[in-house]
């Protein structure tokens, strides 16, 4: 189980320590991703959906 305290990027996992992170708010709750990661989540929403529980997928025409 991870540290609640502990503020790790959601796909890439390092923490605040490593590098900055940003704070995403889903569903009430705080998840951080950090900038390299930012475009995964914008374009490969899917690949994360398993990190945010509850998160809609939502079919792009361009893939
Ligand atoms: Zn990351």
């Amino acid at each position: 189980m991870n540290e609640q305290n502990e503020k790790i990027c959601l796909n890439c996992n390092r923490t605040e320590s490593q590098i900055p992170l940003l704070t995403l708010s889903f569903k009430g709750d705080a998840n951080y991703i950090c900038p390299q990661c930012l475009p995964v989540l914008i374009h490969k929403t899917h690949t994360l959906a398993d990190k945010l529980p509850g998160m809609e997928i939502v079919p792009t025409a361009a893939q």
